[in-house]
């Protein structure tokens, strides 16, 4: 298990597991298709008041997030989260997870979070790509988006944009999200730090493609305070996902990764997948192709997150 955040980890785990949401439980029962149960998209909507006591939802959509996140490491760079896991985070005299370092108010009220988009009723699906553009892998997938016809979010790094902007010439109608600047453990950083990743990441993402991002995912998925402070603040909604490709589970048979991400997707999912990064994550690439007809087969649409977000109302809701 990667880590989680301190305290009311039996509860957070628990509300994980129902939320299908960890690696080591099957994803939905097919019942639940059509009908996800789960917190596919919640905004933290609370007045701001210092000396009120944070509301118990609260704090389980918050561990949630964590755990969320970790889920997710536990397929991508273990090496590093298990690198983390044995540095304990300095809680106290810092700012690390906590609000801004000068104790002065938030300057969001709240903050946007979310992990799918209401299905309502639609067989549609986000396909998201983190850690991009890689001079390599990137035009790969922009090839077969085309050949599909299909959109797709990327979630890039600025230091690969500032590199290789070049690729998406002619492909400039997907939607560009913010990914950090050079990819650290958002969970370990202060405010400052924080701030500093968004507001250079988003500059380079105007400069390039001529409009701001909107969307903003942590690297492995984890966030502190400061880390949901500083993306409210930027007005970036923060977004996890509900399906990732496991290329670690295939990678004996890569072809299974086809059936593997058909039989996790449910309406409104939003599915994690990388264009960039270590050598087995070819296999995705490798297969987007079969990955994207499989999908059409079963009846979905390919949006962008926007899109999905969009299709309808956002509402605050809490597992049954
Ligand atoms: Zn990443």
């Amino acid at each position: 298990m990667a880590k989680l955040g301190a305290g009311g980890r039996t509860e957070a785990v628990a509300l994980a597991r129902r939320s299908g949401l960890l690696a080591d439980q099957p994803p939905m029962s097919p019942g639940h298709a059509g009908n996800l149960s789960f917190t596919s998209v919640y905004r933290v909507n609370r007045t701001y008041a210092p000396a009120v006591a944070v509301a118990r939802r609260d704090v389980l959509v918050a561990l949630g997030a964590t755990v969320a996140g970790a889920a997710g490491a536990l397929g991508g760079d273990r090496a590093v989260a298990a690198a983390h896991d044995r540095v304990p985070l300095p809680f106290y005299g810092t700012s690390v997870s906590g609000i801004r370092p000068d104790e002065s108010a938030p300057g969001a009220t709240h903050a946007s979070v979310v992990w799918a988009g209401e299905a309502g009723g639609q067989r549609r699906l986000a396909l998201t790509f983190d850690d991009g553009p890689d001079p390599q892998w990137t035009p790969r997938v922009l090839a077969t988006l085309a050949r599909h016809d299909v959109p797709a979010t990327f979630f890039l790094r600025g230091d690969h944009l500032s590199q290789h902007a070049q690729v998406y010439a002619g492909h400039e109608h997907h939607e560009f999200a913010n990914h950090t600047w050079d990819h650290p453990d958002l969970g370990r950083f202060t405010y400052d730090h924080v701030v500093d990743q968004l507001g250079r990441t988003g500059d380079e993402i105007a400069s390039v493609f001529g409009r701001r991002p909107t969307l903003f995912r942590p690297p492995y998925g984890h966030v502190g305070g400061s880390t949901l402070l500083a993306a409210a603040e930027a007005r970036l909604t923060t977004v996890f996902w509900s399906s990732q490709m496991r290329e670690d589970r295939c990678a004996a048979h890569p072809d299974t990764i086809v059936g593997d991400i058909r039989g996790q997707v449910r309406p409104g999912h939003i599915v994690l997948a990388h264009d960039s990064g270590s050598a087995d994550r070819a296999i995705t690439i490798d297969h987007l192709d079969a990955i994207i007809a499989g999908l059409h087969a079963d009846g979905y649409e390919l949006v962008t997150v926007s899109e999905l977000l969009a299709a309808a109302p956002v509402a605050a809701r809490l597992p049954a």
